[in-house]
């Protein structure tokens, strides 16, 4: 999908504040291999090979983007042929010293400090190292990242079609759980939804029951839900524009669940509701995990809401800022996260209520609205 006019002044623009960014670093150029950054500066999504790719940022001088030959067309449809220049090399060139030429032809120098993408191959890092034997290496990450924190509203009104469209996924639940169905079925019926809602791509469908919902990261199995059983159903995708939908429901199989389990669950719906509810600019990162996790404790939980309260979300499923204890990162407009305590049972059930926030102006806006009740459904 080739950039509209709109789409080129911005990423022009992104390219630019990463150039300055660089510079109040002390960085002399970025390198950036396939991933969401490249995607945020560039607009190219592209695959990951053993060829390289590699946009080059320089501090100072103009910022240009290394592909294999075979890969040009697939760069040029992207439109990123219209912010930066696009050198080829061929299969027999040295891809790692043409792009460390670039980078001394830009700056007139040899670098000193090179920051490499955070999710650059090991592999690559080392080739670079040998192609630049002088340069000290830091993360590209560490310039980027307050570039992607705060988020334009362009950005988080993409965060919010992404909100809408797993939503509407959630919302037809009751088409497939139910009692006797595995988890696995389930599942698959949920992935086709999250593309017929207008995902382009699927990125992990959580159907998690009974004893398997006391285990956060657990997929689908070939457990058969029965009667009575919590579900914790955590779905989420990109959308054609590369924003993330990332949300959890907890639903409970065809009849009531135990009492243990309403009880804790009231709890951790007071918590989702008390964090969302802490969140505007100028509080910390930690306080808002706070906020949920003072709640779970207090009700004698604690020991049982093992993870974090929440991480960013953006071109990424998981990035920055990550809402966790000893995290002091102050909340400003633009920032979007999840908010997601969880309580989990080992060996009887769990339960998670998860919803993407964004940080307004003078609050918060809570981008996945659908209920938060317990459902029974089948
Ligand atoms: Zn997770
Ligand atoms: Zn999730
Ligand atoms: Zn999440």
């Amino acid at each position: 999908m080739a950039p509209t006019r709109d789409t080129t002044g911005i990423l022009s623009t992104r390219l630019q504040r990463a150039a300055e960014a660089a510079t109040a670093a002390g960085v002399d150029a970025l390198l950036v291999t396939p991933g969401a950054d490249l995607r945020y500066l560039v607009g190219y999504q592209a695959i990951p090979l053993e060829r390289l790719t590699c946009l080059v940022v320089p501090a100072s001088g103009d910022a240009a983007l290394v592909v294999p030959r075979l890969e040009r067309l697939a760069a040029e449809a992207s439109g990123a042929g219209d912010v930066v220049k696009i050198v080829t090399h061929e299969e027999t060139d040295d891809a790692f010293a043409l792009t460390a030429d670039l980078v001394r032809d830009a700056l007139q120098a040899e670098p000193a400090t090179v920051g490499v993408a955070d999710r650059m191959w090991a592999e690559q890092v080392l080739r670079f190292r040998a192609a630049m034997p002088r340069s000290e290496q830091v993360t590209a990450g560490s310039v980027l990242r307050a570039l992607r924190l705060r988020k334009a509203p362009a950005e988080v009104d993409g965060l919010r079609r992404a909100a809408a469209a797993i939503d509407a996924v959630h919302s037809r639940m009751g088409e497939w759980l139910r009692p006797g169905r595995t988890e696995r079925e389930v599942g698959r019926d949920i992935a086709q939804a999250i593309v017929d809602a207008g995902h382009t791509s699927v990125n992990f469908v959580i159907v998690a029951s009974g004893p398997n919902g006391a285990s956060p990261h657990h997929h689908t199995s070939d457990r058969v839900i029965e009667a009575g059983d919590p579900v914790v159903v955590d779905i989420g995708g990109s959308m054609p524009d590369g924003y993330c939908s990332d949300c959890t429901r907890t639903y409970v199989a065809g009849s009531a669940p135990d009492d243990e389990f309403a009880r804790y669950y009231a709890v951790l719906l007071e918590a989702q509701q008390k964090s969302c509810a802490s969140v505007r600019p100028g509080v910390t990162a930690q306080s808002v995990d706070a906020a949920a996790r003072d709640v779970i404790a207090a009700a004698g939980y604690g020991e049982l809401f093992v993870h974090r309260t929440g991480h960013g979300i953006g071109l990424e499923e998981h990035e920055e800022p990550w809402i966790v204890a000893g995290n002091d990162t102050v909340l400003e407009p633009g920032m979007c996260f999840s908010i997601e305590p969880g309580i989990y049972l080992p060996g009887r059930h769990g339960a998670r209520i998860e919803d993407i926030v964004a940080v307004s102006a003078d609050g918060v806006e809570r981008l996945d609205t659908i209920d938060r009740e317990l459902v029974v459904l089948g």
